[in-house]
């Protein structure tokens, strides 16, 4: 099909969306849990709607070779050790270099919001370390997510890179199509891609980059306008991820074009004009949208006394999955038939675990790191089930992937159904629930901690979306927190 030899492609991964002002590290076992390394990347990740899912189907259906060294990815916490970076990128450097004179081209699923103790930008430098291995003439193409921080410094290393362009991230896997697509295209020699960046300086909170809501959906709609016309290859818009304390954070446009560097700059330039006119949106800073947690609470349990649906009530500045303001306020309130699934609780879950279902409980949940948590809170409930949370993702993010949320437990307590789990999760679909023998809809009301991936299932399952802003983590207000690397001029943080 190529028309000429045979190809054959290399593939890694690595991502981590860093939150710098989590206290501690990240450490290599957050990766190595869920790593796969070898012919397992190829293994693991065919027939997934990630990113790598996607290099996977274009590859096998034109018979492309791959070769596979490592997918590692940590999770969306605190800033990452370098010692992480050092094992996974010396491991593709490693690799890549074997095999350098046999390979093609280079896909590469990155994240885009990494920072390590000694790099801001460590997603750019991976790219440019292989570049000392493979030099400069092998096409290098990257996928990242919607949140990356991204400045020109990944031009330089990248011959390509592709973003996904919908948060929720249902389109990982047709990302990877897009960049694999490219990829063989550049090797057939039918285009010369050739990239533009622009940075309009907004950085905001995540939960306003929900592209199924204005403002980021006419952004986006703009973007495919311009995906349209003839010799733009690709259009990324990246929102960026506002709690990386890194020189690069927040929002970039980059468009593809086959040898057409004026184009690129004037799809940029279009889009990232149309932001600026839209900054406010953007940023949160017309607050109507946030409700207190109080308030938030109350008018969830109002509305569900006559809605045929689950009021989703979503809190979304949680960053460490078991903050406890929402749990004390459902409780305080008096909330009935509400789920709090995926609360990240370990030691509960494992007395629970050990105690067994139907026996009744005292347990302290949640507030395990003392940062801006809410504290641990006192329990008793019943157990009602209790065991390894394990199961093969049916959401469309989490299709055919081993889901484990290690020992969970579901405890009644006072008419709140709640969820603990070992290993951090968000809900973003309906697994957490019917995946352990209940229904969506047998609530009134359900908690999410997700930012804008549980929209994909719950703008449907749910009657209304009630967003509340609780104190702390990951707030839209960022004046709470102290940047330390930031530029001049970036609105809401250094320009406000
Ligand atoms: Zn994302």
């Amino acid at each position: 099909m190529m028309g000429v030899k045979e190809v054959k492609l290399g593939v890694a991964g690595f991502g981590h969306e860093t939150i710098s002002f989590w206290p501690g590290l990240t450490d290599i076992k957050a990766f190595e849990r869920r790593a796969k390394h070898g012919g397992e990347v190829i293994e693991k990740n065919r027939g997934t709607n990630t990113s790598i899912g996607g290099f996977i189907d274009i590859c096998e259906a034109e018979g492309v070779e791959l070769f596979s060294v490592c997918d590692a990815r940590g999770g969306a916490t605190a800033i990452v050790a370098d010692r992480v970076y050092d094992f996974y990128v010396g491991e593709m450097k490693r690799e890549f270099k074997r095999v350098a004179d046999e390979l093609d081209g280079i896909l590469l699923a990155l994240h885009g919001a990494m920072a390590t103790q000694s790099r801001q930008d460590p997603e750019t430098d991976v790219v440019r370390e292989i570049r000392q291995v493979v030099g400069y003439e092998m096409p290098i193409m990257v996928t990242f997510d919607l949140h990356a921080n991204k400045d020109l410094a990944i031009l330089k290393e990248a011959s390509a890179i592709f973003g996904y362009q919908s948060s929720p991230h249902i389109d990982a896997g047709e990302t990877g199509r897009r960049a694999a697509r490219a990829m063989l295209a550049t090797l057939r020699g039918e285009i010369k891609p050739t990239m533009a960046m622009a940075r309009p300086g907004i950085a905001g909170a995540t939960v306003f980059s929900a592209t199924t809501i204005a403002p980021m959906k006419d952004i986006i709609a703009r973007l495919h306008e311009w995906e349209e016309r003839p010799k733009v290859v690709d259009v990324s818009i990246f929102f960026g991820f506002p709690w990386s304390d890194v020189h690069q954070v927040g929002m970039s446009m980059v468009a593809v074009t086959d040898n057409n560097l004026e184009l690129a700059q004037e799809v940029v330039d279009d889009l990232a004009r149309l932001a600026w006119d839209k900054r406010k949106a953007l940023t949160g800073r017309d607050k109507a949208v946030l409700y207190s947690v109080k308030d938030g609470v109350a008018l969830a349990i109002k509305k569900a006394e006559c809605a045929s649906k689950p009021i989703v009530i979503l809190d979304f500045a949680d960053r460490t999955g078991d903050t406890t303001w929402v749990l004390q306020e459902l409780l305080a309130q008096g909330a009935k038939n509400t789920a709090l699934p995926c609360f990240y609780s370990p030691e509960a879950a494992r007395d629970c675990y050990e105690i067994g279902v139907g026996s009744t409980v005292e347990l302290k949940v949640g507030g395990s790191t003392g940062w801006l948590d809410g504290g641990p809170v006192k329990v008793e409930g019943k157990v009602l089930w209790a065991g390894e949370g394990k199961y093969i993702g049916t959401g469309p993010m989490s299709k055919n992937r081993e889901i484990d949320l290690g020992i969970t437990a579901i405890v009644d307590v006072d008419g709140i159904w709640l969820q603990l789990i070992t290993h951090k999760a968000q809900l973003i679909d309906e697994d957490p629930i019917i995946q352990f023998g209940y229904k969506t809809s047998d609530f009134d009301v359900i908690v999410s901690k997700s930012k804008t991936h549980f929209r994909e299932v719950y703008e449907k399952v749910g009657e209304e979306i009630i967003i509340v802003e609780a104190p702390g983590q990951g707030t839209a207000d960022l004046s709470i927190f102290e940047y330390k690397n930031v530029l001049p001029g970036v609105y809401n943080i250094t320009n406000k």
